[in-house]
């Protein structure tokens, strides 16, 4: 059975305010049509997340932008994976390059991942090179960053996560250029390998997505010549036009 596409929009610290945020939410599930092949996530900041749970609609699920590994306590300034469940979000991102770029490593993502697990979250882990050097010794990071996120964590939960391929050098408003949908599957490829040597061959393989300024024109290439299993998607998450462009595209890809 062939699973579904998943589009994550990632709104990072944006908009201002809980009605602007309710605003967007709103827009984007009016426009979306009925949904049967992809599922949509939007992970707004913490703050919006109770207002925008009570938004009656079946076409988009929530999602938080970070998650800390420890249960309750002297954590000040955090939220636990099980405070996030409890208030029904249903999806995490971790590993974030802004959050790596804060000082987050390998061991802090893996932490997080293995308490998003244990509390019925789905972590959508980050990974992704910050430069692409003609040695090609960027496979090694990107290498160490799967071996180390991954460390540890049950065979039977690898496919309850998604892997979200975000070259930084792709990402945002200072991106290099725009990766193309071969780099996209020479990684995914790349890394289901990885997986499959660390965890066996056996094991049911997570969904791989792409990420780094995903919009309306490229997204069909990632989905067919990229084989992409989704997106996560930054800027475009906030234009209701755009992303919703970007789910139909997912949409009506049948392979
Ligand atoms: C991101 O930061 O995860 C991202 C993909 O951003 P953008 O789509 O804006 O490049």
């Amino acid at each position: 059975m062939q699973r579904k596409k998943i589009i994550v929009g990632n709104w990072k610290m944006n908009p201002l305010s809980s009605s602007e945020a309710e605003k967007i939410f709103v827009n984007v599930a009016k426009k979306l049509p009925t949904l049967k092949n992809t599922e949509v996530v939007i992970c707004p900041p913490f703050v919006f997340l109770d207002k925008l749970k009570k938004i009656r609609t079946t076409k988009i699920r929530l999602g938080a932008q970070n998650a800390f590994y420890g249960e309750k306590g002297a954590f000040t300034g955090e939220i636990s994976a099980e405070m996030l469940e409890l208030l029904g979000v249903k999806y995490v991102i971790l590993g974030h390059s802004e959050r790596r770029a804060m000082g987050e490593s390998n061991q802090d993502i893996n932490k997080k991942i293995k308490a998003a697990l244990f509390a019925g979250l789905v972590p959508i882990v980050c990974v992704g090179e910050s430069e692409r050097d003609e040695s090609h010794k960027f496979f090694n990071v990107v290498k160490m960053q799967i071996e180390e996120c991954l460390a540890g964590i049950p065979k039977n939960l690898i496919s309850k996560m998604i892997i979200a391929y975000e070259p930084v050098w792709a990402i945002g408003r200072n991106a290099v250029r725009e990766a193309t949908p071969e780099e996209f599957r020479e990684m995914s490829i790349f890394t289901l390998k990885i997986i499959s040597k660390k965890f066996g061959t056996k094991i049911k393989m997570p969904r791989i997505i792409y990420g780094g300024s995903v919009d309306e024109k490229n997204a069909s290439g990632f989905i067919r010549e990229g084989e992409a299993d989704g997106f996560l998607a930054g800027r475009a998450s906030l234009n209701g036009d755009i992303f919703t462009e970007i789910v139909k595209t997912c949409e009506a890809y049948e392979n």
